[in-house]
């Protein structure tokens, strides 16, 4: 049991209504993970996970409103209002299956609530807040090391990155996001394990990414990627880290607006960032079908066709992205045409404001004259008489 600043009233209702119910039926209930990490940090959490003895059965039969989902490990997701909150059942000590590099396969035994703090990643993260009773259990210094800002793996790193590699991702991650410094021997093994990226599977790498992308410091991660030496691991990593396998700016550029819009608590589309991360290689292959003689358009849709394969497989980016992808790439060689009735139907396409932005981005690198941000600053903001004019203007 520890001392903390945490106050019962910085818990949301819907975590703090979970763990009541949980607890009157006679279950040990915690808040547990980032959450209390973040409220001892003064920072404000996401989303709040509750860890439990109960089953997800037995959770499930508990709340109306929930959800069992998860191969790995079933976890429970409960609805209060317009909240969802995580439950999990506290995690066994006994690891199910082990492949030949000590990658756990599958492994859904639960336990007790020390073995729990044992299984969890980071010394940060194995914390466990009672609200009734307002104490936080502490079995592995975690407040201590969040104190010293320092990010430290339970237990032997080499053999927990080999476990589940992407805990090498969350370190680079939670250590970028919260200015953390990586413990020596937490960081130590990193070199070495980080080739077993290249065996995850490409949505699990995927959803890592986008956590990168969206911690509001991606800048700051992707530093830590590369300090670490988490470098030539996957092709979707490399092309967003600095020096990497692209070092074209415009990633750097999409990510400084994506952190300073997730800091304004503006929205943003993943769509666009993903455009931008893999723009260079879109921009390559649409300067090859140039080169072999393609018109403009037909060359970048030709282009687009050619690394759809890639994009979809290899770098694991789901197709709700992936449209709005193709669609800002598709429209590009069209800003370059003012003329006739094309500048309409372009300002017509439903995603022309996101094409636009995309434009603006790669004027600013000067792949386009920054007179052709101008001119369409112009025109769709311009009157039906202005219009017409900078078209003849354009002829
Ligand atoms: P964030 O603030 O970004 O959500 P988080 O630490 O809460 O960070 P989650 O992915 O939400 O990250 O995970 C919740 C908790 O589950 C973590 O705090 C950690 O205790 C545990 N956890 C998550 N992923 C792993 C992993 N790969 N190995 C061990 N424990 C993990
Ligand atoms: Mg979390």
């Amino acid at each position: 049991m520890a001392q903390h600043n945490i106050q019962a009233d910085e818990l949301s209702f819907a975590a703090e209504k979970v763990i009541t119910r949980l607890q009157k039926e006679g279950y040990q209930a915690y808040v547990v993970g980032g959450a209390v990490r973040d409220l001892l940090l003064g920072v404000t959490p996401k989303d709040f996970d509750v860890a439990t003895n109960a089953t997800p059965e037995q959770v499930r039969k508990l709340f109306r409103r929930s959800r069992i989902i998860g191969r790995r490990f079933p976890i429970v997701h409960v609805m209060v209002g317009p909240e969802t909150i995580e439950v999990t059942t506290f995690r066994g000590g006994v690891v199910n299956s082990h492949n030949e590099l000590g990658r756990i396969m599958k492994d859904a035994s639960f336990g007790t609530l020390e073995q729990d703090a044992m299984r969890r990643d980071f010394t940060a993260n194995a914390l466990y807040y009672d609200p009734q009773r307002q104490v936080i259990l502490d079995f592995h210094h975690g407040i201590e090391d969040i104190r010293n800002r320092r990010l430290v793996m339970i237990g032997n790193p080499l053999e927990r990155y080999q476990e589940d590699p992407v805990r090498m991702l969350r370190a680079a991650r939670l250590s970028g996001k919260l200015g953390f410094s990586v413990d020596k021997h937490t960081s130590k093994p990193i070199a070495e394990c980080a080739q077993l990226l290249q065996r995850e599977p490409p949505a699990r790498l995927f959803d890592e990414v986008l956590k990168i992308l969206f911690s509001g410091n991606a800048q700051a991660c992707l530093r830590q990627m590369a300090v670490l030496g988490l470098k030539n691991t996957h092709p979707l990593l490399d092309a967003l880290m600095p020096g990497g396998e692209s070092d074209d700016n415009i990633v750097a550029l999409a990510l400084h607006n994506t952190d300073e819009r997730l800091r304004a608590d503006k929205s943003v589309s993943m769509g666009f960032v993903l455009a931008a991360v893999l723009w260079p290689h879109i921009r390559d292959a649409w300067q090859r079908e140039l080169a072999a003689g393609m018109r403009t358009n037909a060359a970048m849709n030709a282009a687009i066709a050619s690394e759809r394969q890639y994009v979809d497989k290899r770098w694991g980016v789901p197709q709700r992205y992936s449209v709005t992808m193709r669609e800002i790439w598709s429209l590009q060689p069209q800003f370059e045409n003012m003329r006739g009735a094309r500048p309409y139907r372009l300002l017509g396409q439903p995603r022309f404001r996101a094409a636009f932005d995309f434009m603006c981005l790669r004027a600013t690198l000067g792949e386009l004259p920054q007179e052709t941000v101008q001119w369409w600053q112009t025109f769709q903001h311009g009157s039906d008489a202005e219009r017409e004019q900078l078209i003849c203007v354009a002829m």
